[in-house]
């Protein structure tokens, strides 16, 4: 009796233990009434939501439990509230590919009973252009008559053709076809949880590349904020040049706010609007601090943040950042956005003052920086003049390269090889309780974020963590990136 060598054993995860903001997100996608709130509402227990449920009607999320698997459900309901035909799939382009940046599954619900319609085709094709990489799994829903006849319709042989693989069939209603859906989603979801160290890169140990990994494929948004009168309209019309695209207001759809988005060296960028948001923040009650919560929510789908501050104040003052702009920073950087800090009017210090003053500015703003965000080292921080025009070219590259980072993933092994290395120079309290790590990989790109697999009862210290992310900062160049390491025992 031979063993097989090769068949590895992989370890079964608990999703039961695993953080919620870590778990892997599902989305429900389908035309109107195809059931997809119906299979929503079948979640056991709602352990989360969103905070601001009360300002959006756009998309609801939540935990789902099927069995012992967890993972986060996002409904696409709210997407097409004005959804008579298939058009609206189109108009909402900057909506959806928020959400579907957000999710790295889909479950893509047909009415078996309707057989395939135009529109799933439509949908389909919608979801295999916007969702780069995201899994698709076909759910034949209303299926519980099949619960006693027992065979796929001819109808539901059809949703072949949209190219998703083996349809399933359930029914939200009654349950029927569930199991059938845990045992599709668990390895899905395990993989993503594993990023299992057969990664297809297992054995390139080069530096990692910056650039497009699928994870950056769907568009840059950027949010450029600031107080008043810092420059930020005069450095979106230099960042917007001739190109100049508005889009919506789509009622009910982006509210009031205006999308705007221009192309630099060949890659989309949606300007994410922020009006108002630190003119206003908190001061307002009523309809307007709707607007804020508005801007305020805006602002956190960015993926990066330009904070623009004005070079002739900060010469003026002993401090570089006011009060909001220290609140603004460090509240992006909480949200697990990539910053980038813009010191804007330098002609002003280019002309007329001494070269002492110029110095002082460009000394002083890094460090403050540093000093008021310590956990994140190396923000870029960029010094133009958005009224000569001067600093596009650099601004956009500083936007792009925190975006690329923030999206970077790195392969298991990869990590691990690195661990080992690294792990070596740590100065452990003592040897009897340094703990063991078992293995170290990144579940989530955007920001990156990394699980280290601890045996025993031995847990990593603040310390430890803190050194494992400024060395993960140093040697993979994610300098100003928010960067997550959570730890989580395994037996
Ligand atoms: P959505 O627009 O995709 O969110 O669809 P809904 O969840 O609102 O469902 C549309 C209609 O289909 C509702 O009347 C549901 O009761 C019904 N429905 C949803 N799932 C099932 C199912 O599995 N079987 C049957 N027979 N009806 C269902
Ligand atoms: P916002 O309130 O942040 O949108 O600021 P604006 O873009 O409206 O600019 C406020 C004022 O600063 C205007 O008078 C601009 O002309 C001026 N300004 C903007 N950028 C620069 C710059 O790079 N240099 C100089 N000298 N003035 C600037």
């Amino acid at each position: 009796k031979r063993k097989n060598k090769h068949a590895k054993k992989k370890p079964r995860v608990d999703f039961t233990k695993i953080d919620p903001s870590l778990l892997p997100t599902v989305i429900l996608v389908g035309r109107p009434n195809v059931g997809k709130s119906a299979l929503f509402n079948r979640r056991e227990a709602l352990v989360y939501n969103t905070p601001d449920d009360h300002v959006t009607r756009d998309i609801r999320e939540g935990i789902a439990k099927l069995g012992d698997l967890r993972f986060r459900v996002l409904d696409s309901a709210g997407l097409e509230t004005e959804a008579t035909s298939g058009s609206i799939l189109s108009r909402t382009t900057d909506m959806t590919a928020n959400v579907l940046a957000r999710s790295q599954f889909a479950i893509l619900l047909i009415d078996v009973r309707d057989g395939l319609q135009p529109l799933d085709l439509e949908v389909g094709k919608w979801l295999r252009r916007h969702a780069h990489g995201i899994r698709t799994i076909v759910a034949m829903n209303k299926s519980e008559s099949l619960d006693e006849q027992g065979s796929l319709t001819a109808e539901a042989g059809q949703a072949y053709t949209l190219g998703f693989g083996d349809p399933i069939a359930i029914s939200a209603e009654t349950g029927f076809g569930m199991a059938e859906l845990y045992e599709n989603l668990r390895p899905l979801l395990e993989d993503y949880i594993l990023q299992r160290p057969e990664d297809e890169h297992a054995h390139d140990d080069t530096y990692p590349e910056m650039e497009d990994n699928g994870e950056c494929k769907s568009p840059l948004q950027l949010a450029i904020v600031g107080r008043p009168n810092v420059g930020k309209s005069t450095l979106l019309n230099a960042l917007l040049q001739e190109e100049r695209v508005l889009v919506g207001p789509e009622s009910g759809l982006t509210r009031d706010s205006i999308r705007t988005q221009f192309t630099f060296e060949e890659r989309t960028v949606y300007l994410v609007d922020t009006a108002g948001w630190l003119l206003r923040a908190g001061k307002e009650k009523g309809p307007a601090s709707l607007s804020v919560m508005q801007s305020r929510k805006n602002l956190m789908r960015a993926h990066v943040i330009a904070l623009v501050l004005d070079a002739e104040e900060i010469a003026k003052t002993k401090t570089s950042l006011k009060h909001a702009e220290v609140l603004i920073a460090r509240r992006a950087v909480d949200e697990g956005r990539a910053l980038v800090v813009i010191v804007n009017k330098m002609d002003l210090l280019w002309g007329r003052r001494s070269t002492m003053i110029r110095e002082k500015v460009i000394n002083a703003v890094p460090k403050e920086i540093q000093m008021v965000i310590p956990q994140i080292t190396g923000i870029p921080v960029v010094f133009v003049s958005a009224l000569e025009g001067k600093g596009r070219v650099a601004v956009m590259h500083q936007v792009v390269d925190a975006y690329q980072k923030w999206c970077l993933r790195l392969p298991t092994a990869r990590l691990n090889r690195w661990l080992r290395k690294v792990m070596s120079r740590h100065s452990w309290r003592d040897q009897a309780t340094q703990p063991k790590i078992k293995y170290f990989t990144q579940v989530k790109a955007r920001p990156p974020t990394f699980v280290a697999f601890l045996s025993g009862k031995m847990q990593l210290s603040d310390t430890d963590i803190r050194f494992l992310t400024k060395s993960l900062k140093e040697d993979f160049d994610l300098g100003g990136i928010p960067i997550r390491i959570t730890q989580r025992s395994i037996p």
